[in-house]
């Protein structure tokens, strides 16, 4: 095993009264950046929501404030506005507010109305990247996002508005491109034909990543027909990213090459 060497890196100060909107990664805190852990020593206080790894939270400076805004055992998540308005008066407290949030902030996380709402309030902030779970979780199955081969684009996307026609699950099939998408398993069934409306053909390979990063990590490969059934037959939790199109078909050579353990 080897230790993380001390740094003499010129981290930016984290001034009293400002927010850091920080991505804390998909999971093990080996993904966490170094940007990410020296706020996390700074802060004064943290407000964190359900899908950061406890690992991490084990990695906060002892005696630091933490606040929790995420959903919790089947209750529902604290409203957003809600939150908004935590970190501007925490901020306005004249505290370092660390707001930590699963994979990248700005990537399906609602840090972009986290930081729209800062900037009204006058509260200065600033983003601390991380890696997101749907390049992460991908990377760590063997599944390259991009391959010349197959792919000169890739698509992100929520399941969580499936009904929501502003995404167009047939455009986006057409455009013949993979898709990464985030938030899919309740909707998988609906999205699945609508994708095939769209032209995939019911054999494109999908893979299933649930928990990437972390203890409990599956994987599970099927196709675009079958994925629904495959992924309730299997049990597949939350959280999870639905890969989608040929890249996904990579893992079963890629697997064979893979170092595995830490
Ligand atoms: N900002 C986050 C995404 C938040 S939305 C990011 O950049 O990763 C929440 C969704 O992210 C989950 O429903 C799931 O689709 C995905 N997700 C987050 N962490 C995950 C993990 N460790 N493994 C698989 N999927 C994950």
């Amino acid at each position: 095993m080897t230790l993380l060497p001390k740094t003499s890196l010129p981290f930016p100060e984290f001034r009293p009264g400002e927010v850091w909107l920080i991505g804390a990664g998909p999971g093990d805190p080996q993904h966490l950046t170094m940007l990410a852990y020296h706020a996390l020593q700074s802060a004064d206080v943290v407000v964190y929501d359900a899908l950061v790894d406890k690992r991490i939270l084990d990695m906060i400076r002892p005696g630091t404030e933490t606040h929790f805004v995420g959903k919790r055992g089947g209750k529902p998540s604290t409203h957003q506005r809600d939150i908004n308005d935590t970190i501007i008066v925490l901020a306005k407290d004249g505290r370092r507010v660390a707001r930590l949030k699963g994979g990248d902030p700005f990537v399906f996380g609602r840090g972009g109305e986290e930081a729209v709402a800062l900037t009204r309030a006058g509260v200065p902030f600033r983003v601390v990247p991380g890696v997101t779970s749907g390049l992460a979780a991908t990377a760590l199955a063997g599944i390259p996002a991009t391959m010349r081969e197959t792919n000169h684009a890739l698509i992100l996307a929520t399941g969580h508005c499936a009904d929501d026609d502003r995404t167009r699950w047939e455009a986006l099939a057409q455009t013949g491109q993979p898709l990464i998408l985030y938030m899919a398993l309740a909707r998988l069934a609906e999205i699945s034909i609508a994708l095939q409306r769209g032209g995939l053909s019911a054999d494109t390979p999908v893979a299933m990543i649930s928990s990437a990063a972390a203890e409990e990590e599956r994987v599970l490969e099927t196709s675009l027909g079958a994925a629904a059934a495959d992924a309730e037959a299997n049990g597949v939790k939350p959280p999870a990213i639905i890969v989608i199109g040929a890249i996904a078909a990579l893992r079963r050579t890629l697997i064979h090459g893979m170092a595995r353990g830490l």
